[in-house]
């Protein structure tokens, strides 16, 4: 099997091809930087770091860039997030945007979110978006009214692709600018003249002022990922307009096609109402933290799948800590168990048995990385270890050694709710141990398809010597074993 993703553009499943072979450009619509993260920006990040996660255990070479909105967000009546925030801090946009970022960063390391390989900030990006703003223009596809541009939706025939929303909605969604000096209710702004309070500005073409919330997407996507990438994320609430507004946008100034894969998380809800902050019923991460280990926190995102809503709740979450500590018990019993195993050949059954696991696990994440899945998959091993503990029979220190590579890939690598210290150290090295390993084989197998079997041989030997064990199977594939 492979990898199948929802992808939002067909509405279906499809299986993953990147653009370029064994590499995938990813970008993430990061945070506005103007408070603290809740737990609705904990699961979004959650969600596509298991993608990223799994991609690269796949062996992709990943490039994710996931931004940081520090200007041009603007709420719904028309104020730029940052600045409100400003006002009521009486502090500086910028030191809020500094201070915030800071303190997302900190929550998403908490979470044990891998950070981005680019996380480009909208107000370090002017000279681009203001390029993307004069292509349009020149395209005819935006216009300019007293010093602010505005993109003429009407033009982009294909407006709606996305979401399968029509112009008419787009029309509803800004019935502040509904009196303003644009052409159509439903264009949106590019650039946008600053008012004499407005501290965000920089000199442009056609006024002082601040691009729009949009307009940075594009911009910072294609300037590092190219004119098409592979993947786009974000919140299904940023799905209309913002990415519909990010295809229309791109495409009319490039005529290529802007993402092949729209992945979408869904929301946190409170008793089935959508968690926000302007409903007020949000709790922050760093409340939680306080309360709960920020693992038990990233266990209960995982265990739903990232395309259905997260219904929070502390006793929910309670007992997705008392599941976790079973599987941490687990792990921890068969690395202690380890010294005191049989040496000797993995036993065939067993080895089977969590041959059989791995392949569930797999098949469980390229089904459109389906976490709740793989962890009843996790469940298992837990259950399987358990057993061999509780039997006073252990199999040989091969096969926990199996069992514990097992633990180490999908509870660490992958799913990432194994503890750090330490034995978060050792799955780092169980990591490369594994990535080594598949190099050494495919460059054994490269001698033996080529008859040069004193080297195939030698390789093997060399192995043996460090105590890992080579077989080969008959279709000329081979495993390999520690012990
Ligand atoms: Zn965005």
């Amino acid at each position: 099997m492979s990898l199948t993703i929802y992808n939002t553009l067909t509405r279906s499943k499809q299986e993953f091809k990147p653009l370029h072979e064994g590499m995938v450009g990813m970008y993430v619509c990061g945070p506005t930087v103007y408070s603290d993260s809740h737990i609705g920006h904990g699961k979004s990040y959650v969600s596509f770091d298991i993608i990223v996660r799994y991609l690269r255990f796949l062996r992709y070479k990943v490039l994710y860039v996931q931004n940081i909105t520090d200007v041009g967000h603007l709420l719904d009546d028309g104020e730029d997030r940052m600045l409100k925030q400003s006002r009521i801090e009486k502090a500086h946009p910028m030191q809020i945007a500094e201070t915030v970022t800071r303190s997302y960063f900190e929550d998403m390391d908490a979470l044990n979110v891998l950070r981005p390989d680019i996380s480009p900030r909208a107000s370090g990006h002017i000279v681009e978006q203001i390029e993307l703003v004069k292509q349009l223009l020149a395209k005819g596809d935006a216009y300019e009214v007293n010093g602010s541009v505005y993109f003429e939706v009407r033009k982009f025939k294909s407006y709606g692709k996305l979401s399968g929303r029509v112009i008419e909605d787009m029309k509803e969604g800004t019935r502040v600018e509904v009196k303003s000096e644009k052409r159509n209710p439903e264009d949106f702004a590019l650039w946008k003249k600053a008012e004499p309070e407005h501290v965000m500005r920089w000199p442009s073409p056609w006024s002082v002022g601040f691009p729009g919330w949009h307009l940075e997407c594009s911009a910072m996507s294609m300037k590092y990922l190219g004119e098409t990438f592979d993947i786009h994320g974000g919140g299904l609430d940023n799905q209309f307009p913002h990415h519909e507004c990010e295809v229309a946008q791109s495409e009319s100034a490039t005529g290529k096609p802007f993402v092949r894969y729209w992945i979408h998380n869904n929301l946190v809800t409170v008793n089935g109402q959508k968690m926000s902050k302007s409903l007020g019923n949000f709790v922050t991460l760093k409340d939680l933290f306080r309360k709960f280990d920020p693992l038990v926190i990233r266990f209960f995102i995982l265990q739903s799948h990232y395309r259905s809503t997260l219904d929070f709740s502390e006793e929910a979450i309670e007992a997705s800590g008392s599941g976790l500590a079973k599987v941490h018990a687990a792990w921890r019993k068969l690395t202690d168990a380890l010294g005191s195993a049989p040496p000797g050949s993995p036993s065939g059954a067993e080895s089977a048995k969590l041959r059989q696991l791995r392949e569930n696990l797999i098949a469980a994440m390229d089904d459109d990385f389906n976490t709740p899945k793989a962890i009843a998959h996790l469940f298992e091993l837990v259950s399987i270890v358990n057993e061999w503990l509780s039997s006073g029979k252990l199999p040989s220190s091969t096969t926990l050694q199996e069992a514990l590579r097992c633990f180490e890939e999908f509870g660490g690598v992958v799913l990432g709710i194994l503890p750090a210290g330490p034995k978060g150290k050792e799955t780092a090295d169980a990591e490369t141990e594994r990535g080594l390993m598949e190099l050494i084989l495919s460059l054994r197998k490269r001698a033996r398809q080529a008859s040069q079997w004193q080297t195939a041989d030698e390789i093997r030997k060399a192995l043996e010597n460090l105590k890992i064990k080579v077989e080969d199977a008959k279709d000329g594939s081979s495993t390999w074993q520690k012990g």
